[in-house]
């Protein structure tokens, strides 16, 4: 292999190395991506407290009501037993029980009006945990696909590091120094010349140039300084 053909080679590794790298750094950040699963944990938490408040409300209502209802059914008990003898003390025991009853209807209302609250929040809560459990599920099956992906991954990684000091160790060091300089600066050190032409910046490449490069020789585009490769 020309020294030219070595440091083409060389690039392929390097590039085949930034593509797989850039796929497990994704794969890596998909592995902890978990925002979905974290939003709806926290939204369970908030109904929750939402059901408790409601529930705590219908509580409340009820012992109100009962109370209420109590109250009615003693002076009922009062009126209706015979006891009471004094007919102005009967009217004002009336007018009472009349009172507490019309107090009665609008409570019963308002109970109704909170169990259809605590219920539609009930109803979200379950939504939301059902929810939960199907995201995890999906986030377990996705974390093993992930991993099982990560690791094939890591041994092609492995593999083209290999590669890449097998070539290393042959290749001629100043000419490495130039591939690693034109790599970090430009991006990429070896390009094709095809019909005559620099593939890096399509410049027509003097035929006395392309000839050397195409016996093997380190020649640098005069236009680019990218390293002429004739295949
Ligand atoms: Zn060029």
């Amino acid at each position: 292999m020309s020294l030219v053909e070595q440091l083409y080679k060389l690039q392929q590794v390097d590039s085949e190395l930034q593509r797989k790298q850039q796929e497990l750094n994704e794969i890596e950040d998909r592995l902890n991506d978990d925002k979905d699963l974290v939003a709806a944990e926290s939204r369970l938490v908030s109904q929750k407290e939402q059901m408790e408040d409601a529930r705590k409300k219908q509580k409340d209502s009820e012992w109100e009501l009962e109370d209420l209802q109590e109250k009615v059914k003693q002076i009922e008990g009062k009126l209706y037993s015979g006891k009471t003898k004094d007919s102005k003390e009967l009217v004002n025991l009336e007018k009472e029980v009349k009172s507490l009853k019309s107090q009665i209807r609008p409570k019963e209302d308002a109970l109704l009006g909170l169990m259809s609250q605590v219920e539609e929040i009930e109803a979200k809560v379950k939504t939301t945990a059902e929810e939960i459990e199907r995201l995890k599920r999906e986030w377990e099956q996705r974390q093993e696909t992930l991993r099982q992906r990560k690791s094939e991954i890591e041994t092609v990684l492995t593999k083209l590091g290999g590669d890449r000091s097998g070539l290393e160790q042959q290749i001629d060091p100043e000419a490495l120094n130039t591939y690693e300089r034109l790599r970090l600066t430009r991006g990429q050190a070896v390009v094709k010349v095809e019909r005559g032409k620099c593939q890096g910046c399509h410049i027509t490449v003097p035929t006395s140039q392309w000839q050397k490069a195409k016996a093997g020789d380190l020649i640098q585009c005069t236009s680019c300084s990218k390293i002429l490769y004739l295949e």
